[in-house]
């Protein structure tokens, strides 16, 4: 979970807030990251500045609602020694601009729960890990790279006299976590340049409005100001349901002014607001509805285009449901090409054994998976974690 370094503006009550929080509910909450990748377009000086900033307030959110985070017994990852960030002058922010902004920590969500392990229905068998291939492609890893990993896993079992099933185990997870751990998997929420803005985009009921729900609801309780723009115009009920999460996520939504007006007209009235109200993201709802690529192409591009008049798109997240697995892929396929995706956010993976779909989609398509969705409660999802994901599968 160690890696993110986020970016909000600073508010007149988060200067006064106290330094000296208890140490166990820190627990509960990402380590700020150091400002390395992340942050490329942050000079050293002005990304400094903003630590300092960040150092002297507190970001820590106050969590009161009954859904609170159980504190992981996992200890937390050690932070790794602080780099210099390289400076690059061009993109730098300004020193003003900076002072407004704030690095936050953001509470802790975990998958663990969510994610099926292979070996719930069949057994893992030491003596013979040809079978752990068939087991690999069920669970959706693809047939060569299902292939790919039982070699490895040969290889590394005999170079170190592993046999014992729990060996073996552990040779796999690691295996398996080695290839899915990509450097590119963070949300961007740390350019500086706010407000961020978010696009959402899959077909009808992989969890768009769900996966928006539970992402407001987690930067709000870190003190951001989100506002959701409910471009999901077709149908008067999803309005409604987006609603509902906006206001239990203490969102502002920007809703359409008639039923079935222009996608686009609601997402640049989103970003609009958003831009005037001075909000840190807004994140933008979909409809799934499209039947063909060619109004996908056309909807998505109008609402892109309009969006970007007036500020940049930070993330276009596409959202794919892991129970439909490899049948998935096409319209993963179809939506990467369309809609210049950033990331996936996979969803339902509680309702699935194929998690092997983690694989296949950053394989086949190229793009990150970002986020989980583990249920449909509002702190069931997490950032990806290759680590944690293989220990589930495999445990
Ligand atoms: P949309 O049409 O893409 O906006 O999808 P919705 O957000 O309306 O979700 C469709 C259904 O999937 C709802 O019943 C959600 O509660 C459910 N859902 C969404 N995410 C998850 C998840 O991670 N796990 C489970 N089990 N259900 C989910
Ligand atoms: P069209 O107007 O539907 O042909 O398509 P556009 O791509 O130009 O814009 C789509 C929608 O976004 C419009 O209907 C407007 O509601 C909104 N929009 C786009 N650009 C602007 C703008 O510069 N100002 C305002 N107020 N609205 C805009
Ligand atoms: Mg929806």
């Amino acid at each position: 979970m160690a890696g993110f370094l986020f970016w909000k503006k600073k508010r007149g009550a988060e200067v006064e807030a106290p330094v000296d929080e208890p140490v166990e509910q820190n627990e509960t909450l990402v380590e700020l990251a150091q400002p390395v990748e992340q942050n490329e377009s942050l000079g050293a000086e002005t990304a400094e500045a903003a630590y300092v900033a960040a150092e002297s307030i507190s970001a820590q959110p106050e969590v009161t609602s009954e859904e609170t985070p159980e504190p992981t017994p996992e200890p937390i990852p050690e932070p790794t020694p602080e780099p210099t960030p390289e400076p690059t002058v061009e993109k730098a922010i300004e020193p003003e601009e900076v002072e407004q902004l704030v690095a936050v920590e953001l509470p802790k969500r975990s998958a663990k729960k969510g994610i099926r392990s292979l070996f719930s229905r069949v057994k893992f068998n030491p003596e013979n890990l040809d079978e752990l291939e068939d087991i690999l492609i069920q669970a959706d890893f693809g047939l060569d790279a299902s292939i790919a990993i039982v070699d490895e896993v040969k290889a590394r079992a005999k170079k170190a006299g592993a046999a014992g099933e729990q060996e073996l185990k552990d040779i796999l997870a690691a295996v398996i976590a080695e290839n899915l751990e990509r450097d590119d998997k963070s949300l961007n929420l740390s350019d500086g340049k706010l407000p961020y803005v978010f696009l959402v985009v899959g077909v009808n009921g992989v969890g768009k409005t769900t996966t928006i729900g539970k992402l407001a609801n987690w930067l709000t309780e870190g003190d951001w100001k989100v506002f959701i723009g409910a471009a999901d115009t077709f149908r008067a009920a999803a309005v409604e349901q987006v609603a509902t999460w906006a206001e239990r996520a203490g969102a502002t939504l920007i809703r359409p002014k008639t039923e079935g007006q222009d996608p686009a007209s609601v997402a640049f009235e989103s970003v609009e607001v958003a831009i005037k109200d001075d909000a840190d993201i807004v994140i933008i709802d979909t409809a799934g509805r499209l039947q063909n690529k060619t109004d996908l192409m056309g909807e998505l591009d109008k609402i892109r285009r309009v969006i970007e008049k007036q500020a940049k798109i930070s993330e276009v997240l596409l959202v794919l449901d892991a129970t439909t697995g490899q049948n998935g892929m096409s319209q993963a396929k179809a939506f990467a090409e369309i809609a210049n995706v950033t990331g996936v956010v996979l969803t339902k993976l509680d309702g699935t054994a194929k998690g092997g779909i983690v694989y296949s989609i950053q394989r086949e398509l190229g793009i990150p998976v970002k986020l989980v969705g583990v249920g449909e409660g509002v702190n069931d999802f997490a950032f990806f974690d290759a680590t944690e994901f293989a220990r589930g599968l495999v445990s």
